[in-house]
């Protein structure tokens, strides 16, 4: 499949054509489930978009079955930005639930399959979105990351997946999951790709009472892979990561070593306490935001209730999957008068600590080098038990804890080819600094 870059640059009549090949590709990979629905909407370069983003008049549905038959009545703000770019929304990716999970498998839809091997998942949620451009059926496609989920789903199928800084990309019209630790980010087939999308979706936007007002330079112009930086990785955290990771990582650090970057070795509280704040946050947020959905203004509504109440408890029951009930009893929980203190309370201290974390350690380094996740992707139903499938956002959650960038992209494959993916995490809104790193890394490992 062409690049963005490419396809950005092709003259308008040959867009149509584009479009046609890109149909029957997908038509011929139909299996894989990356699409919900070939939706279409304007003339420009196609690009995929996450079912839980705005695009109007679509059936926008976050793959739940309470919002079938929901019409999107507005653009979400980063459509608005790539329709005036010269793209166009094109397709539903598939995904968990609301976003809820790391595998996909909690879809209304069903299943994305793993590109590289059918038996796995390409993780999730994004993972429609991820699974997609690493099966050339689509050029590039919009995420969301609460909790790595562009990230971990570009690892797990080979491609690159960024989660901007909180509060670069307005979240205007993206449907909410944990409101605090919400991203849109760009899921690409290479790095410059994934700048050029974000320099497309970042800004301030005055609809979102969490997007930043400050100083907007586009980083694309600016790319360099020559600078030299200071690159920390974390000891303690490669131990829990499986053999092929831990190859991944000295892969890694051995090519920045080459690049000429410095390495510094640091450590860290972990994976235990990131784990525990974020499905406190997380869920608790959750229960909120979901509390709209009630059968009374958006999609799906059961039939033959009695009264009010029984409208809501029909819809709901009815609407949401197992994952989604199981978050939202959750949040319910660590909300509750007796337990908020005990629970949520204290998950906002870890948060804290977490953040300062980070921040003791960016006055060193520039970036961090850090696993997306534990193993490489997984196969289906390997993760039957609900808190196994949390464990494994062990390095993804904290970044989102901290409103940190980080960018995913792959730099080998295992024995069985399957991909190994890393991330960098950068300062709070050095985007810059991030891609260059990543250009640099991208540069010399050379991923095939
Ligand atoms: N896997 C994490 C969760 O289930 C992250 C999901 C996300 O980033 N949307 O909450």
């Amino acid at each position: 499949m062409i690049t963005l870059k490419e396809a950005l640059n092709l003259p308008a009549e040959e867009i149509s054509s584009l479009r046609n090949e890109l149909k029957r590709e997908i038509e011929n990979k139909k299996e894989i489930n990356a699409y919900v629905a070939l939706d279409e909407s304007g003339d420009g370069v196609p690009l995929l978009v996450k079912d839980n983003i705005q695009v109007k008049g679509w059936n926008v549905t976050a793959a739940s079955k309470i919002l079938q038959g929901y019409v999107a009545p507005y653009d979400a703000t980063v459509i608005e930005k790539i329709k005036s770019a010269g793209l166009a929304p094109f397709g539903r990716a598939n995904m968990d639930e609301f976003a809820m999970g790391s595998s996909t498998e909690s879809s209304y839809y069903g299943k994305t399959l793993n590109p590289h091997d059918h038996e796995r998942v390409p993780g999730g949620s994004s993972g429609g979105s991820a699974a997609a451009v690493a099966a050339g059926v689509a050029i590039a496609a919009l995420g969301s990351d609460t909790g790595g989920s562009i990230r971990q789903p570009a690892a797990f199928c080979g491609i690159v997946g960024m989660k901007p800084t909180y509060g670069r990309v307005s979240r205007w019209g993206l449907g909410a999951y944990s409101s605090s630790l919400d991203q849109i980010g760009p899921m690409t087939q290479n790095v410059e790709d994934a700048a050029i999308l974000y320099d497309i979706i970042s800004g301030h936007d005055r609809r979102d009472s969490t997007s930043a007002d400050i100083k907007y330079a586009p980083v694309t112009p600016n790319l360099d892979p020559k600078r030299e930086l200071t690159i920390a990785v974390v000891e303690n955290y490669i131990e829990g990561a499986s053999l092929d990771i831990q190859k991944g990582y000295e892969t890694a650090i051995k090519a920045l070593e080459g690049e000429g970057h410095k390495i510094v070795r640091k450590k860290m509280m972990g994976a235990k306490y990131d784990i525990a704040a974020y499905y406190i946050i997380a869920t608790a947020e959750a229960s909120a935001n979901l509390s709209r959905y009630d059968g009374i203004r958006y999609g799906n509504r059961a039939e033959g209730v009695e009264d009010l109440k029984d409208l809501y408890l029909k819809t709901r029951s009815e609407g949401f999957g197992e994952e989604v009930k199981r978050r939202i009893l959750l949040g319910s929980f660590v909300l509750s008068s007796g337990y908020y203190d005990a629970y949520y309370l204290k998950a906002q201290r870890v948060r804290h600590l977490i953040k300062n974390e980070f921040e003791e350690i960016f006055k060193e380094a520039d970036l961090i080098l850090s696993p997306v996740a534990p193993t490489v992707a997984f196969k289906f139903k390997e993760m039957a038990n609900p808190l196994q499938m949390y464990l494994s956002d062990a390095y993804t959650v904290g970044v989102n804890l901290a409103g940190l960038p980080a960018i995913s992209l792959p730099v080998m494959k295992n024995s069985d080819g399957l991909p190994v993916g890393l991330q960098l995490i950068g300062k709070h809104f050095d985007e810059q600094t991030l891609f260059d790193g990543a250009l640099s890394l991208e540069n010399a490992v050379a991923y095939e």
